[in-house]
């Protein structure tokens, strides 16, 4: 736990409200991705399907991707306040919110997308793995890091899919003397485009894991 939040008081990450790191109503109205979604990708679709917009044509290295909120609402403020002020309280709430909506995925180990050096470093905190290490707990698998970053890749905000894709493209490798196993669940804290959780998929692929799911807090939705 962080200096600042043990000195802070408990407020919800949306509201404000003391006496809980996210109150009732709140968490209640963080708008679910439930109903129909796409098979590979997790798009919110107006069907079931196998390939959407989004994703068909895409080379994607992960079999399939969930997420168990949109990035709307509340969900902008609440991911900003865990990311900014570090608060690894929430990350408990968080992922059993992920747990609630997402089933267990059939692998053998979770691992994090890593964090970027230098903000991670400021900040001592990283979100993606917070929300790894407690959905460990909950699905009772292990943990295990399995990628570092290897460049220091533009924001990604900002830059256009194509600039995204290139800009992550080689970002990632495969942690040296360690051998992932076959298969892996990929965790992030927001799915935005999928570049970013693609490109460590292939990482883990190029590694010699076989089959890698990927599971996110929130996803955003693109407006069309
Ligand atoms: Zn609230
Ligand atoms: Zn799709």
């Amino acid at each position: 736990m962080s200096l600042l939040e043990l000195l802070l008081p408990l407020r919800c990450a949306a509201c404000g409200e003391p006496g809980s790191e996210l109150c009732e109503r709140c968490r209640e109205r963080l708008p679910r991705l439930c109903g129909p979604i796409c098979e590979r990708c997790g798009a919110p679709t107006a069907w079931p399907v196998a390939r959407c917009l989004e994703c068909a044509g895409r080379r994607i290295s992960f079999a399939s991707a969930r997420s168990a909120l949109l990035y709307a609402g509340a969900v902008p403020r609440v991911v900003g306040a865990w990311k900014e002020r570090g608060l690894r309280r929430l990350a408990v709430v968080l992922a059993e919110l992920v747990a609630e909506a997402v089933p267990p995925p059939q692998v053998q180990a979770l691992t994090c997308v890593p964090a970027q050096h230098e903000r991670a470093l400021s900040r001592g905190f990283h979100p993606a793995r917070s929300l790894a290490l407690e959905l460990a707990l909950i699905w009772e698998l292990p943990f295990v890091p399995l990628l570092d970053r290897v460049g220091s890749p533009r924001r990604q905000r900002g830059l256009a899919l194509s600039e995204r894709s290139r800009n992550v493209a080689a970002a990632f490798a495969p942690r040296r003397g360690v051998s992932p196993p076959p298969r892996i669940c990929l965790i992030d804290d927001v799915y935005t485009s999928g570049a970013t959780t693609s490109v460590c998929a292939s990482a883990l692929r190029r590694a010699g894991c076989r089959r890698v799911e990927v599971i996110a807090l929130a996803r955003a939705v693109r407006e069309s």
